[in-house]
């Protein structure tokens, strides 16, 4: 086996055990028979953080990775407390104690954490935090191995963001809707809770439309939907099912409270005016309410229901709140 020290981008991790085995044996031996070379290829490592702490967490060696991740170079953070260098002077949410302290109780700890860089810059790290043990298996320091995975992170974020919103207004798309309100009535069911569910839809949109064009329609739209969910409770969630109609779920919610809810949506949706540069609309919405049942078979069911009260209270003159009653 060659010593020569080109070798090794090639070795480590994802192989299978045997190759793992195999690689490990081989830092090894350049680490005996080569230290300072060994130590400077860390070093010189650029796409990875990789440092070396005592067993308090003080810092002991800074590559160019972690340089140039952090912002913090060497000088400025060897012998300093590891929380100095990642922009979490105190480590106020304790962050990086646990994951030491984890590491302490299961040899590793691999996460995502959020760091500051020296400048101020937030960023995603995925970290793998390694114990280093001395003969006597006595813990005797840590070494830590990390990556900025925030481009990764954001594309990541956006995509579940196009998957589960509705693009024009930002609320669950309607696929979402359904996935988790299915969720929230398994849930409802297991516990015993009421929920409730409530259907708006925009009075005479058409004539919206009609009027001031296609786009002011859409401000309409995107005004209503912010309204529905600067309106609701934390737990409470607002999908758009169609064109211009939403659905609200209301967890915990009994058919009673869930209209008044309705009624003050209604009334303050009524309030708005939309400024669309050379006027202002007013607009009205008409919601149906319905409460999950025993007898309730599923969500189509409830919706449904909600719908026969949306469709009453349109009948009875819009700009209504109704509830579906049995
Ligand atoms: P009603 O009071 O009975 O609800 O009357 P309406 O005119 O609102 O009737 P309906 O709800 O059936 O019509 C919805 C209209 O909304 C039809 C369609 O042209 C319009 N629409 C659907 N999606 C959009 C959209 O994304 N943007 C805009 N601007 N209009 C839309
Ligand atoms: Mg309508
Ligand atoms: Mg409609």
């Amino acid at each position: 086996m060659s010593d020569d020290i080109n070798y090794l981008p090639e070795m480590g991790i994802g192989l299978d055990a045997d190759a793992s085995e195999y690689a490990a044996a081989r830092h090894e031996h350049l680490l005996r028979n080569d230290p300072a070379r060994y130590a400077e290829l860390v070093s010189n490592v650029t796409a990875y953080g990789i440092y070396m702490m005592d067993a308090d967490g003080y810092i002991l060696s800074w590559n160019k990775g972690a340089a140039t991740i952090t912002g913090y170079a060497d000088r400025e953070v060897l012998g300093m407390p590891q929380s100095k260098a990642m922009g979490e002077m105190e480590d106020p949410s304790g962050v990086l104690q646990r994951a030491m302290h984890f590491a302490r109780l299961n040899g590793y700890c691999r996460e995502v954490q959020t760091r500051y860089s020296r400048n101020g810059r937030r960023y995603f790290a995925q970290i793998t935090l390694d114990v280093v043990r001395n003969a006597e298996g006595e813990i005797t320091g840590f070494i830590e191995v990390f990556s900025d995975i925030t481009e990764q992170k954001e594309r990541e974020d956006s995509l579940y963001q196009r998957a589960t919103r509705d693009a024009l207004t930002g609320v669950f798309s309607r696929g979402h809707f359904v996935e988790m309100a299915n969720m929230e009535i398994d849930r409802a069911r297991r516990f015993g809770e009421p929920l409730s569910v409530a259907m708006i839809d925009i009075d005479h949109f058409k004539a919206v439309n009609d009027t001031y064009g296609h786009a002011a329609g859409d401000k309409v739209i995107i005004a209503l939907a912010q309204a529905v969910a600067g309106f609701i409770r934390k737990i409470d969630f607002i999908g758009r099912i169609g064109g211009e109609e939403f659905a609200l779920l209301l967890p915990r919610a009994n058919k009673e409270p869930a209209l008044e809810v309705a009624q003050r949506l209604r009334l303050i949706l009524a309030e708005k005016s939309v400024d669309i540069g050379d006027a202002t609309i007013n607009f009205t919405v008409s919601i149906g309410v319905a409460a999950l049942r025993p007898t309730t078979r599923d969500l189509p069911d409830l919706m449904r229901n909600a719908d026969a009260a949306l469709y009453k209270a349109k009948r009875e003159g819009r700009n209504r709140a109704e509830a579906w009653f049995e």
